[in-house]
């Protein structure tokens, strides 16, 4: 049976005795009405709760995917993960509504309002801007919806403006502390961090090589007839999205997601801190999780992935080493909710934050990886083919270039956000315009993450060691494009470097060039900033 059809068998029906709709599951009166959003598909969702007497409703519109080109595996996902929620819950009697709309989400529970007439429509707040502004725009004096907070994430953003009132500096260090605080977790009962120390970051940094422990392939699930229709749909209506779906094997269900969380405990978090910073060429995954677009959309609540990793650590044949248990606690407690803050308190300035006055477009191989340069070749492609690459290849290889090649960071944003599965804007924004390029001035990283070949050679050696450029070179012909443009941004931000106050490695190293080198490096980068359209 098609999901269209199995889906209108939990319709409400209406009471014979009056305007009152009833659960066609339990005949009883509809008394709770819930619009279920794609980032909120939680059986931690509070609203979701006695099926006998709650109708749940879902739109599925063309406005999200007419945004922007969405990689194909993002749409798959966030559909097929929507349509598999609304029929298992279907199945534990809730009523549902699944909508299909071309205008949008107001529009599409305002054409139900028409029909139903639900005196109130209940909603957790919602995440992405985008949305909640249009929803903001749409007017109806009729349809009203009450937001509750949302609780799939660990912390309000009142409780950030008491850790950060106005004019603290917010480093996410600061917050993460209070956090660890908050719910105990890593703390020794006298409230000193467990270990004696906060963060086990330095001792996070070994590049990955062959021989070291060989890392699991995820559990990449086969589609099944629900998410192969999905797939079938999104190959027809929207042929010129990003990337390709045909190796699509993201969780859709609970069931999967938790599995995938199993999977991760069990062979990855024990190398997860020590490779943390880590790039290969053939093991684009190495020990991270790939929980991100799980946690995002619901499936999983972030505190159960941390209870559930802390209970692993504590097991009595644990080989789990702390500095692995923080990093990754870190990830989950300090920078997704940090960043979910820096965002709302930021949100509306994102168009605007350009730190170094960058404008270049996007060169066209962000779309066929053909530039030429390992690491951002097989970066991209990666995305190409699964919507995924690690913290690092997102940090060090792509946002590293886009800012030494001087490209807008909106241009970058609009590409993370429709290019990763992962991206939604309260977490794509701050991490591009913040994080990635300090085009936000410093909101929410001290500095900003540049690095010659130095650096991607030291942390991925089986990059340089294929790629046709040279890392040790600056001048040379085969010089790798990174060094040059490197040395050149130095220069070009040298006011910025000497303000801050503290000596600078880089700008020491730049001063002592010659004038003659000085010049010929500037040459060079200007020549490789010509070089790709
Ligand atoms: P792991 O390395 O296994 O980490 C565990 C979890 O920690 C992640 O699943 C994620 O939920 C959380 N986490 C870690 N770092 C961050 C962070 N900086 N911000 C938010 N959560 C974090 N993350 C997104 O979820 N969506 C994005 O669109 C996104 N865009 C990014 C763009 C740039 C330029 C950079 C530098 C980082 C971006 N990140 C983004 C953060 C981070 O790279 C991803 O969360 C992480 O790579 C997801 O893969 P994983 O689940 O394997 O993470
Ligand atoms: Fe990347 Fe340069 Fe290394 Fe090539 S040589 S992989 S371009 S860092």
């Amino acid at each position: 049976m098609g999901f269209f059809k199995s889906i209108s068998v939990h319709k409400p029906t209406p009471s014979s005795k009056s305007k009152f709709w009833i659960n066609p599951n339990s005949g009883k009166e509809i008394q709770n009405w819930v619009f279920v959003l794609y980032d909120q598909i939680s059986t931690f969702n509070p609203l979701i709760t006695d099926p006998s007497k709650t109708c749940l409703i879902f739109i599925e519109t063309s406005w999200k995917p007419n945004q922007r080109p969405y990689h194909k595996q993002k749409l798959i996902l966030l559909l097929s993960a929507q349509r598999h929620f609304a029929m298992e819950r279907g199945a534990e009697g809730f009523s549902i509504l699944y909508q299909f709309e071309e205008g949008g989400y107001p529009s599409g529970l305002q054409s139900l309002w028409e029909k139903y007439r639900f005196p109130l429509v209940r909603s957790l707040e919602f995440q992405e801007r985008e949305v909640q502004k249009e929803f903001e725009e749409w007017q109806s004096k009729d349809l009203k919806i009450q937001y509750e907070l949302n609780p799939l994430f660990l912390s309000q953003f009142s409780e950030f403006r008491n850790i950060f009132p106005e004019g603290k500096k917010r480093l996410q260090e600061t917050f993460y502390r209070a956090m660890r605080k908050k719910f105990g977790i890593l703390m020794d009962d006298r409230g000193n961090p467990e270990g004696g120390k906060w963060n086990y970051d330095l001792a996070n940094r070994s590049n990955w090589k062959k021989g070291d422990p060989q890392p699991m392939v995820p559990p990449w699930s086969s589609p099944d007839l629900l998410t192969k229709e999905v797939m079938d749909l999104i190959e027809e209506k929207y042929p010129n999205s990003y990337g390709s779906a045909e190796s699509f094997g993201w969780p859709v269900t609970r069931t999967q997601a938790l599995n995938w969380l199993d999977h991760f405990l069990d062979n990855s978090l024990e190398y997860f801190g020590k490779y943390e910073d880590a790039m290969d060429l053939e093991e684009p995954y190495l020990f991270h999780s790939l929980l991100s677009p799980m946690i995002h959309l619901g499936l999983l609540h972030p505190k159960e992935v941390l209870d559930k990793a802390l209970k692993k650590y504590k097991e009595p044949k644990s080989k789990i080493p702390l500095e692995s248990l923080e990093g990754f606690v870190r990830q989950i407690l300090g920078w997704r909710e940090f960043m979910r803050h820096i965002f709302t308190e930021n949100a509306d300035q994102y168009s605007k934050f350009n730190f170094f006055a960058h404008k270049k477009k996007l060169p066209e191989f962000f779309w066929d990886y053909s530039s030429g340069m390992r690491c951002i070749d097989s970066t991209i492609e990666s995305v190409w083919r699964r919507g995924y690459s690690h913290h690092i290849s997102r940090l060090m290889v792509l946002s590293n270039f886009a800012n030494l090649y001087e490209i807008s960071p909106q241009a970058l944003n609009e590409w993370f956000w429709f290019a990763y599965v992962d991206a939604f804007e309260w977490v794509v924004k701050p991490n591009v315009i913040g994080m990635g390029t300090y085009a936000d001035g410093g909101k929410t990283s001290t500095k900003p993450y540049i690095a010659s070949a130095n650096y991607i050679k030291k942390m991925a050696p089986s990059y340089c060691k294929n790629c046709k450029y040279k890392p040790d070179q600056i001048l040379e012909e085969t010089a790798c494009p990174f060094n040059s443009l490197y040395w050149d941004f130095v220069g070009r931000n040298e006011s910025y470097y000497a303000s801050q106050g503290r000596p600078d490695y880089s700008l020491n190293h730049w001063r002592k060039f010659t004038q003659e080198k000085k010049l010929a490096i500037r040459k060079k980068a200007s020549e490789i900033k010509k070089a790709w359209k």
